[in-house]
């Protein structure tokens, strides 16, 4: 199984896609959790993309596209995956189909976690207090100002691509502001359909 998450920053797309990994074994691949660890490891991506992920821009294509590329060539991805956090553009979609149509494979479905962006400053705050309550590092970028500005960068640049999957039949809108379960649920019955 192929799949998609969008959504905007906050909308819960780790947390969901965390439990599609446990139940359908298939690995989740978190463009910004690679992007962390590139930052982390000090590595040449991870240099050129550090300042920009702090600021809340997005990094460029050519460098996303590149790690997505290579993760997707790796054993655990060859039965199927969950991509979280990309695409994130127009350019990273078109190059996305042309990454599996040159291998022949299909995306089964593209979940988009719809969300009130007005209840997610709140969110982000939560996600940060829980993280240091429970000794956990806080993410540079959930900090409120910055986060405004990936939400700014998500409705410029990452908005479009809902409907670009929606035009092709692909797009399932999830309600994204029920509780954890229920999301998860809808999650369940898109995937069964
Ligand atoms: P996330 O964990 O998905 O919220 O991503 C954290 C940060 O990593 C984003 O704010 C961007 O700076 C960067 N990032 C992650 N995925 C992408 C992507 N597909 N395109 C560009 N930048 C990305």
């Amino acid at each position: 199984m192929r799949l998609i998450f969008l959504g905007p920053p906050g909308a819960g797309k780790g947390t969901q896609a965390t439990r599609i990994v446990a139940k359908h074994g298939i690995p989740q691949l978190s463009t910004g959790d690679m992007l962390r660890a590139a930052v982390a490891a000090g590595t040449p991506v991870g240099l050129k993309a550090k300042a920009v992920m702090d600021a809340g821009g997005l990094v460029s294509d050519e460098i996303v596209i590149g790690i997505v590329a290579d993760r997707i060539e790796e054993a655990d991805a060859k039965k199927g995956f969950i991509l979280d956090g990309f695409p994130r553009t127009l350019a990273q979609a078109e190059a996305l189909d042309s990454m599996l149509a040159g291998k022949g494979l299909k995306l089964d479905k593209v979940l988009e976690l719809r969300v009130d962006q007005s209840k997610l400053v709140d969110r982000i705050v939560r996600r940060a207090e829980e993280a240091k309550a429970a000794g956990q590092p806080v993410r540079k970028d959930d900090d409120p100002e910055v986060f405004k500005t990936r939400l700014e960068a998500y409705n410029r640049d990452t908005a479009i691509v809902a409907p670009y999957y929606e035009k092709r039949g692909q797009l399932t809108p999830i309600d994204g502001m029920q509780p954890i379960e229920q999301v998860a649920s809808a999650i369940d019955q898109a995937l069964a359909g």
